[in-house]
């Protein structure tokens, strides 16, 4: 067994393993492939499967990051909330502020005036020269007495009233205080458990980064696994030394992809011409495609690059193998390019960029000059491709 194949077999072994778990079934791939067409199909196989779960593992990273926005999102709102309520306390604590010093005024004044009726009192009994006694004291008659008695009555009642009074203010701004301390402690909860809430989406968010995480890595590790399968399979192609069918290839020959996407008007079909150039009546081998410059050209099918180089006539050149289908071999041609971007030797997927539109060479304008080559003959390529 030399390398290249140890190393594909390793490569079968890793990817049944990511792609499955299962390790049973991997052996059975890797030692059931025997024919070279076998490996290329289980390569083939493995390579969409891996481009696939590369394609999910994306599409999930991108989903869990849309649910990481929307927690983001609430955690802003419930900050917003947050703010406005500790406005809201600020306020209500210098509310309270107030409250508590207006109570305490309150009741020192109560207090204050309770000891002067005290004062008053005591003064009153121990010297009898002030208030009430006083007042009786001084009376001339029984009538004068009686209204003396009368008026210290209402004296008295009016300090009664007064401590009432007072007993009443200070009651009532307790009360208030009282109502503006539960509105503190209302808004206390409120903040507390908005903080909470934001802690526990702080906490889901963070656990939803690390799955995000893991998705991003699961997708390079397939990206890495698909590139790797990819490389495995170039090998396999370049041990065959070019005899290969297009069915080995991965390729339907009558479903290739049109080269120039979104460029379809034909400028110059193929077979018998006015030559533009060097006039007279000439055979035109190719199909003409009218594309802007720098316009994609993609590669049809899955191929081996056997020409990318600069030709006199064709310009920027490159042709493709797509291989053989029943035991025809198949070749596309690619001219006039402005730019190549694969070389010769690469293998290419069906789908990739593999020049840009030009018009190098015998041109004159942006083109792109298809031929199709049958066992190196040139054919009409409207015998593979539809226009
Ligand atoms: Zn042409």
């Amino acid at each position: 067994m030399n390398r290249d194949k140890l190393r594909r077999i390793l490569a079968f072994i890793i990817a049944m393993i990511m792609l499955t778990g299962i390790l049973a079934s991997t052996i059975s791939v890797v030692f059931g492939a025997t024919t070279f067409d076998e490996e290329v199909e289980d390569l083939l196989l493995l390579i969409k499967e891996s481009n696939q779960t590369a394609e999910e593992k994306r599409e999930l990273a991108k989903s869990i990051l849309k649910e990481i926005e929307n927690i983001d999102k609430e955690i802003s709102e419930i900050n917003d909330k947050i703010r406005v309520y500790n406005e809201d306390l600020t306020e209500t604590r210098i509310l309270l502020k107030a409250a508590q010093e207006e109570l305490d005024q309150a009741v020192a004044d109560r207090a204050r005036y309770q000891k002067l009726l005290e004062e008053r009192l005591a003064v009153m009994y121990m010297y009898g020269d002030v208030g009430y006694l006083e007042i009786l004291f001084g009376s001339e008659s029984l009538t004068d007495l009686i209204t003396r008695i009368n008026m210290v009555r209402s004296i008295a009642k009016y300090d009664d009233e007064i401590k009432d009074t007072l007993v009443e203010i200070e009651e009532k701004i307790e009360k208030k205080r009282d109502e503006i301390a539960a509105k503190e402690a209302k808004i206390e909860d409120l903040i507390s458990s908005l903080e909470a809430e934001n802690k526990k989406l702080e906490k889901k968010k963070a656990s939803k980064n690390v799955l995000y995480q893991e998705a991003r890595s699961d997708a390079a590790m397939y990206d890495a696994l698909t590139q790797t399968l990819q490389e495995d399979l170039q090998a396999l192609y370049k041990e065959a030394g070019g005899d290969y069918t297009s069915t080995s290839m991965g390729n339907d020959i009558y479903n290739l992809l049109w080269p120039t996407p979104g460029y379809r008007y034909i400028t110059d079909e193929y077979g018998m011409r006015w030559h533009p150039i060097h006039g007279g009546n000439r055979m035109h081998y190719g199909l003409d495609i009218g594309a802007p410059t720098n316009a994609k050209i993609v590669a049809p099918g899955n191929g081996y690059v056997s020409y990318a180089q600069y030709h006199w006539s064709f310009g920027n050149c490159i042709k493709l193998e797509i291989g053989t289908y029943n035991g025809d071999s198949y070749q596309l041609l690619f001219a006039h390019a402005n730019k190549l971007l694969v070389k010769e030797g690469d293998f290419v997927n069906r789908g990739d960029v593999i020049a840009y539109v030009g018009s190098t060479g015998d041109s004159n304008g942006p083109h792109l000059h298809l031929e199709l080559r049958k066992n190196g003959n040139r054919i009409d390529p409207g015998t593979l491709f539809d226009y």
